[in-house]
């Protein structure tokens, strides 16, 4: 089944005047199926942040369509558009976006409490997914006690508690000390490998090479390669990408 749909997005960024209009993308196209991993890499600007805002439609495309399980997002209206996201996707980001405010279950509650699901529901969620992600001796903790790591591990599974048929990540682990990356990236393997459908932006080679059932590689706003992580990587035809995995690697 075809999660995501992605038919010929065009974003362009203006201002008053036209010479500060930028198109940061160009013709986008592509389709994700249930259960797969895509990994969207490439040089900075080239365009993966605002693909991944409109993908959680946080933002619209200038031109084109984004279809979420045949539902074309930009007709939900303005005042359902808020639960739709909650609802059916996850956004993990690179900052984890959680309330100081509040303990850890709490944050985790939040948007179950904003979809009215029962206290029960919300016990019996976090009860399987406490275990998990290694959160189970945080969840009366605040977020500023916690490690980045630990932030992320939350924040994922806040995301999760609302069971979305699409995960967002965009750069997840780019915040963090480099001991904390290696146990994000071993969850979101078990998450992939579990079977959740996931468009991932990332700079971890070996993760995608490892991990992801597809590479897109955007330069300038363009999807420029698109393929299995051993061809995108470890043999592309465009020789930008040789350059940057090069860089990189
Ligand atoms: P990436 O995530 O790949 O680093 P971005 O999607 O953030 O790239 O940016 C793509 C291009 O769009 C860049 O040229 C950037 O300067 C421009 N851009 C991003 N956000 C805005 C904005 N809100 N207004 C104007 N230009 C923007
Ligand atoms: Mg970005």
């Amino acid at each position: 089944m075809t999660v995501l749909d992605v038919q010929h997005v065009q974003k362009i960024y203006s201002s008053r005047f036209k010479a500060g209009q930028v198109e940061a993308l160009k013709d986008i196209h592509f389709t994700v199926e249930e259960g797969e991993y895509v990994a969207i890499m490439g040089e900075s600007g080239s365009g993966k942040s605002t693909l991944l805002n409109i993908l959680a439609t946080l933002d619209k495309p200038t031109r084109g369509k984004v279809l979420l399980n045949g539902l074309d997002t930009q007709s939900i209206k303005s005042k359902e558009a808020a639960a739709f996201r909650r609802e059916k996707l996850g956004f993990v980001f690179q900052d984890f976006n959680l309330l100081d405010t509040l303990s850890t279950q709490d944050n985790i509650f939040l948007p179950l409490v904003l979809a009215r699901e029962s206290y029960e529901e919300m016990e019996k969620r976090l009860k399987v997914l406490a275990p998990k992600l290694r959160i189970k001796d945080l969840l009366k903790k605040r977020p500023f006690e916690l490690s980045g790591g630990q932030k992320q591990r939350v924040a994922i599974a806040r995301a999760l508690a609302m069971e979305p048929q699409l995960m967002l990540f965009d750069e997840p682990t780019s915040a963090l000390d480099p001991e904390m990356v290696g146990e994000v990236l071993s969850l979101m393997k078990d998450l992939a490998q579990g079977g959740l459908t996931m468009v991932v932006v990332t700079h971890e080679i070996g993760f995608a090479r490892e991990v992801a059932s597809r590479v897109l590689f955007m330069d300038k706003g363009k999807i420029v390669e698109e393929g299995p992580p051993a061809q995108v990587i470890d043999h592309p035809a465009n020789p930008r990408l040789k350059e940057f995995f090069s860089k990189v690697l």
